[in-house]
């Protein structure tokens, strides 16, 4: 079959495009190296939508992200993926950064972002935010800006997607593009697939998909960003907080996710390593200071994990999102932050590059924006359960225990459109090792879960794909192997 489109990185860029173009009449295809979608630098960030006053006005981000801010009221509705707009400070802690503040609020507000305010008066402003600091001189209040979960909101954006036709591949890492005057050939270990275009959504790879048709015209950096995340409960925030940003920086946030959880993030570290995402004693001490001068209770000792993303930082320090010369082969590259806020932005850019290219774009009549939500076992009453426990026990059967997750969500999220294939698959779909203890009371029963759903062996359930297996094998085998042989004593 010959491709209308293929997309090559199932992150937010490529899952986005990939349901934009989903309700026109075409055939569409996604290539993920990982065995997940999800998998890169979408995978671990700040999970904010920023209200857009930030960006420099020259970078081609300011707009898209100002633009991209409000069409997720919209999508969020559509595709049922967790977002609130709970709004931003940024903190001045002197009243020379009052300055700073105001120029924000002024340019921010002519370009278009909504409801930018300054208070001054510090009762107000801890009485919105009661945990932050009593140092605080005045903030500049942005009601758009919001969080989401940005793995949770790709794979919502995919199911959707694939409901709608578009086929996914994931463990297809591409190695080769050859392309005539009409058609590319991409290449896969597995695989070949044609397409008569080509969208390289392939994050801090995405150099290396574009010098694949002959195009190297970018340079991609990675630069390291450190969070720790801190058990539910422990301290609830209001407003995502920043701090006013100096030439240098933009500083530490601190910062509630969509479940209630608390992080504090990120640094930046330009660094070489594409795939080193190990965090650092250093890195979490700067993050920790610089978290403290915003809200000096920090719960140091509820910290449930650490992690770390990448940027992908182009040499132009702005979206690389191009028409190129190569006929029908499209750059989604350099997608720095805030690139999950302007996904849907970007996604509208890459549809209006597919009409010059000649494509038809045709709404299908069976084209369906909604995905249903999916149900959790915390959004039912008492009565709710106790009825959905009589239809399917599964949903009594709790996996889970920091978070409540029942077997019945699992078992959905494994047989979702483009379900999860892996551990983390099911953890980033529905939260089952997100909690307090990370997965060391449900992970071998979110094993089980896998090996009898997907009809494989245990052994060959993985973490997250290839060589991360859990089991290498029964422990009984081994000791009767070794008895058989008189090596081992009972
Ligand atoms: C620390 C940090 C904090 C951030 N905070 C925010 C924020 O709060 N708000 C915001 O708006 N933005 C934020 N961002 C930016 C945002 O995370 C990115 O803009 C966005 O995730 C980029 O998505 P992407 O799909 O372009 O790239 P990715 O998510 O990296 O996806 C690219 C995909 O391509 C795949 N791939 C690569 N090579 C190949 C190949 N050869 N074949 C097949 N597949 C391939 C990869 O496996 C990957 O899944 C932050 C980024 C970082 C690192």
């Amino acid at each position: 079959m010959i491709y209308d489109v293929i997309i090559i990185g199932g992150g937010i860029s490529g899952c986005t495009i990939a349901r934009t173009l989903s309700k026109y009449d075409l055939k569409i295809c996604l290539l993920e190296k990982e065995a997940d979608l999800a998998s890169g630098t979408t995978k671990a960030n700040s999970g904010v939508v920023h209200a857009g006053y930030a960006a420099e006005r020259e970078y081609v981000k300011r707009n898209l992200c100002i633009k991209g801010n409000k069409m997720y009221t919209q999508a969020a509705e559509e595709l049922n993926f967790p977002f609130k707009r709970i709004g931003s400070f940024v903190v001045a802690l002197e009243d020379n950064q009052i300055k700073t503040l105001e120029e924000y609020r002024k340019k921010g507000t002519e370009d278009g972002v909504l409801g930018l305010e300054i208070i001054l008066d510090q009762k107000k402003i801890l009485h919105m935010e009661p945990s932050l600091t009593e140092e605080v001189v005045g903030v500049l209040h942005a009601p758009s800006a919001g969080i989401v979960s940005p793995y949770e909101m790709t794979f919502a954006l995919a199911e959707n997607a694939a409901m709608n036709g578009v086929k996914f591949f994931r463990n297809h890492k591409v190695s080769k593009i050859s392309h005539s005057d009409y058609t590319f050939t991409v290449k896969t270990k597995q695989d070949e697939f044609e397409g008569r275009n080509v969208i390289n959504a392939a994050g801090i790879y995405a150099r290396k998909i574009s010098k694949m048709v002959g195009l190297d015209y970018f340079d991609i950096m990675p630069r390291k960003g450190e969070y720790i995340l801190f058990d539910r409960n422990v301290l609830h925030l209001n407003k995502i907080l920043f701090p006013t940003p100096t030439k240098i920086s933009k500083g530490i946030l601190v910062c509630p996710t969509i479940h209630e959880n608390t992080f504090v993030g990120p640094n930046a570290q330009n660094i070489t390593d594409k795939k080193d995402i190990a965090t650092t004693t250093a890195g979490l001490k700067e993050i920790l200071e610089g978290a403290r001068s915003l809200v000096p209770n920090i719960p140091e000792r509820s910290a449930i994990r650490n992690f770390a993303g990448l940027r992908a930082v182009p040499d132009t320090y702005d979206f690389i999102i191009d028409n190129t010369d190569v006929y029908g082969f499209i750059n989604v590259a350099g997608i720095l932050s805030p690139g999950l806020t302007s996904c849907f932005a970007i996604a509208e850019k890459v549809e209006s590059f597919l009409e010059l290219l000649g494509e038809e774009l045709k709404i299908k009549e069976t084209y369906n924006p909604f995905r249903p939500k999916p149900e959790r076992f915390h959004d039912f009453t008492m009565e709710e359960l106790d009825q959905k426990i009589k239809d399917d026990p599964a949903w009594g059967n709790i996996i889970c225990r920091c978070e409540t997750v029942s077997e019945k969500e699992i078992i959905d999220s494994i047989h979702s459109p483009v379900g999860a294939r892996t551990v983390d698959g099911v953890k980033f779909r529905c939260r089952p090792g997100m909690g307090r203890c990370q997965g060391g009371f449900c992970r071998p029963r979110v094993i089980e879960i896998l090996s009898r759903e997907l009809n494989i062996p245990y052994d060959e359930v993985t973490k997250r794909g290839e060589d991360t297996n859990f089991l290498v094998g029964r422990t009984k085998d081994f000791i009767l192997k070794n008895m058989e042989q008189g090596g081992v004593e009972d």
